[in-house]
């Protein structure tokens, strides 16, 4: 894609890790000209010196002079300064404008709320991934959001992985899934290697096999599309190694004790919220 293919200028407000995988996603693609994209933080200027060393960002002196310099503004801070933000933000929007929030728990209803005018909100749920443009990003739309508006959300968070449009009721599921799910893989890939150092490898060796084999089944059911349980039929013979290993995590649930992960985990999103 050539540069500008977006259409649209962008204002970050905050400048963490979150702002910054999008930035480099947003460079990376050259879906925007650097010059298109404005951040600004609260105080830490070097900082904002940083990402515009490193991306050939725009720096925003204040929320009012990015505001007016935007078609798309991006919250970016945590959700615990959301309403101090937006509220700030408010006095400067117009209804041509777009504003997306990546805060967890917080619904496109608490800002239209705090906004006060019929503005397309859209509330984003990416992941930790996103910092290597591999995110797998829930969206949900507000009141306001039309189709067209919808997609340029689309195409931003597509610069960092993958995105799934959800209704707002679906977004707590979504944090409880693919929000909390690096972890939930991090987590078995430390039993994984374990068992392999239990079972008579170094630790070395055991990270190496299973970290690739990880990589190497999520590309394998990317690439062919193919069900995941065809997949594991078609590696498991009767009476095989694999049969074997595999009816251990049945006969111990390995499914319910998923389940029960992402419905606590979605449960969890919806009282923080
Ligand atoms: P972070 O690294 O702590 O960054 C927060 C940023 O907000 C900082 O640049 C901070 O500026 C700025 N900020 C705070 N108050 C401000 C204000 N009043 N005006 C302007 N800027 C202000 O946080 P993060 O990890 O990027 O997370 C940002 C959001 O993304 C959160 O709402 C989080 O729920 C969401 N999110 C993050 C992830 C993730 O993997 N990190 C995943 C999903 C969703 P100073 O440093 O100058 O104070």
């Amino acid at each position: 894609m050539s540069a500008s293919t977006l259409g649209k200028s962008i204002f970050f407000i905050g400048a963490g890790s979150m702002a910054e995988a999008i930035i480099k996603g947003l460079v990376t693609s050259a879906i925007i000209a650097p010059q298109q994209i404005y951040v600004t933080n609260q105080k830490n200027h070097d900082r904002l010196v940083e990402l515009r060393e490193k991306y050939g960002v725009e720096l925003a002196s204040s929320i009012q002079q990015g505001c007016e310099l935007a078609d798309v503004i991006v919250l970016a801070v945590k959700p615990w300064a959301i309403k101090d933000v937006t509220t700030e933000l408010a006095a400067f929007l117009n209804n041509q404008q777009i504003l997306i929030s990546v805060a967890a728990g917080i619904t496109t209803e608490i800002i239209e709320t705090i906004i006060k005018q019929e503005i397309p909100v859209i509330r984003t749920m990416p992941n930790t991934s996103s910092a290597i443009c591999e995110s797998a990003t829930g969206i949900c739309k507000g009141k306001y959001v039309n189709a067209e508006t919808l997609h340029i959300a689309e195409k931003i968070f597509e610069t960092i992985g993958k995105v799934a449009v959800v209704e707002e009721s679906q977004m707590d599921a979504v944090t409880g899934l693919s929000g909390s799910g690096p972890a939930y893989i991090y987590y078995l890939i430390e039993g994984m290697e374990k068992a392999g150092v239990e079972a008579g490898l170094s630790q070395e060796v055991s990270r190496e096999l299973v970290v690739q084999t990880v990589y190497g089944a999520a590309k394998m059911l990317l690439e062919t599309k193919a069900e995941p349980a065809i997949l594991r039929q078609q590696v498991t013979s009767p009476n095989g190694t694999t049969a074997a290993g595999l009816q251990k995590l049945e006969d111990n649930q390995f499914h319910d004790i998923l389940y029960a992960a992402v419905a606590r985990a979605k449960e969890r999103a919806g009282e923080i919220g």
